[in-house]
């Protein structure tokens, strides 16, 4: 019997998947699942043209959900979008891969539908040609986002070349305030990190305040694990993933799942497992967060005020933040509170799931939004288990827009984004210039301040509309 791998829980599942060892300190994975969806377009036509097969199909499951449109009752889309769409329906049913398609309630966005199918299980190694991957991770496995050429090269052979991360655990220890959610805790971790802070790591988030989470609430967490540059983020798997996992239609069943659970209580890290790099946070200080500027590092309280470059610590910096002053439209100083937004996006794969539904309707409850405002589903169980509660109502009640599951107005590859100088509090994960449309101006925000947003017409914060 080989003695079961030692370290922390990235360290155990990257020794396991190791096929064989290559040059530069590269190594040959295996893949035990890989997720698609319409971006996989170029890869499956270059294997449509070399006449090659997929050699799992069985371990790759696909969905349509960057360009589906949200419109409420008719996910239809344009010629341009409904080509991408059936293309990935032809592409499926030729190489023999399980496809969620428009018309089927389990279709969403691929993060989303993953481990909402309980095709996303501790200790596995996940690919998706998709950067927001490393939500998975929240379940205890090893998930990153591929590129075009890697994703034929999984198609092809199940494996794929890499090289070792690092290793950086981000421990949230403390206790989370009144209105203060999974959103504000990893807008606060980048924050306190950079953009840049994870690059070439894995990130593993350990603490009381992570303990504490939902799973849904974890997906969240280790969904922007890219923003901070990081090859992948993941939470060691425990009671929580295990109740969330059991029953789901691809989970293991009997005897196998016994034997899974057996397996995946020996994954989290030893007590002596070391990490290359080590950051704390007092989840206690966190407070409800927003982004005032074009990167996830741009994130403050929002009791506090827009920064002052003048202020930067040095001139690249004092050089970025002018510019994204200036493409934000806002002035130095101004309480973060004064912003007033155009517009509501309420979904994306970080956050449109029932948790985050549910938190964004105890704010609306009883109130009206006064811009427009989208409430959109990351996936059709997700919609239809909202419905079942009453969501909908609250949200129509109050004037939202109550959409079809998709990526939306995330990034708007469907055509629905904002338009220019329009400014959006996004549940998203990305405030890039130009993300949710040419010249749209994006403040990332949780379900919760979104929803306090649409009623108040400002960044608001949140905790000043309960109690
Ligand atoms: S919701 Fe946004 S970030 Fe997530 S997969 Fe879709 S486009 Fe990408």
């Amino acid at each position: 019997m080989t003695a079961r791998p030692r370290g922390t829980v990235f360290e155990k599942i990257w020794s396991s998947h190791v096929v064989t060892e290559g040059p530069g300190g590269h190594v040959l994975l295996y893949i035990d699942r890989h997720l698609l969806h319409e971006g996989s377009t170029h890869a499956w036509e270059r294997m449509a043209r070399n006449g090659s097969r997929m050699r799992r199909p069985d371990l790759s499951f696909a969905t349509a959900d960057h360009y589906v449109l949200t419109t409420p009752g008719t996910p239809t889309a344009d010629a341009e979008t409904r080509k991408m769409v059936e293309s990935l329906t032809r592409h499926t049913t030729e190489q023999g891969v399980t496809f969620f398609g428009v018309g089927d309630d389990r279709r969403g966005i691929v993060h989303v539908i993953g481990p909402e199918q309980g095709l996303t299980l501790p200790g596995i190694l996940l690919v998706c040609g998709d950067s927001h991957t490393a939500t998975h991770g929240a379940f205890g496995c090893l998930a990153f986002g591929v590129g075009s050429t890697e994703v034929e090269h999984v198609m092809i052979t199940q494996t794929l070349w890499q090289k070792k991360p690092k290793s950086l655990r981000v421990t949230v220890d403390g206790r989370l305030g009144f209105g203060v959610t999974a959103k504000d805790v990893i807008l606060a971790i980048i924050a306190t990190i950079g953009a840049a802070g994870g690059v070439g790591h894995v990130i593993e988030y350990a603490g009381t305040v992570i303990r504490a989470m939902t799973m849904d609430q974890r997906m969240t967490v280790c969904n922007m694990s890219i923003e901070a540059g990081a090859r992948a983020g993941m939470v060691a798997p425990d009671e929580t993933t295990f109740a969330y996992l059991e029953g789901r239609p691809f989970a293991p069943k009997g005897e196998l799942w016994a034997r899974a659970l057996a397996y995946w209580k020996t994954l989290p890290s030893d007590l002596d497992a070391t990490f290359d790099r080590e950051v704390t946070l007092d989840g206690t200080e966190i407070a409800p967060t927003v982004t005032w500027g074009t990167s996830p590092q741009d994130a403050l309280p929002i009791t506090e005020r827009v920064p002052d470059p003048a202020r930067a610590a040095d001139a690249t910096r004092r050089e970025s933040m002018e510019r994204a002053l200036a493409y934000m439209g806002l002035t130095a100083g101004i309480p973060l509170t004064e912003i007033t937004v155009d517009r509501v996006f309420i979904g994306s794969c970080t956050n449109s799931r029932l948790d985050d539904l549910r938190a964004a309707a105890q704010v609306v409850k009883g109130k009206r939004a006064v811009v427009p405002a989208w409430v959109v589903p990351g996936s059709g169980l997700i919609k239809r288990a909202a419905e079942a509660e009453g969501l909908d109502r609250v949200f129509r009640d109050a004037g939202f827009e109550w959409r079809e599951a998709g990526c939306s107005m995330c990034v708007g590859m469907n055509g629905e984004t904002a338009r220019g100088g329009e400014r959006v509090a996004s549940t998203s994960n990305r405030n890039f210039e130009g993300r949710q449309g040419q010249g749209a101006r994006t403040h990332l925000v949780s379900p919760a301040m979104a929803a306090a947003a649409a009623v108040t017409g400002r960044l608001t914060d949140v905790r000043t509309l309960r109690g």
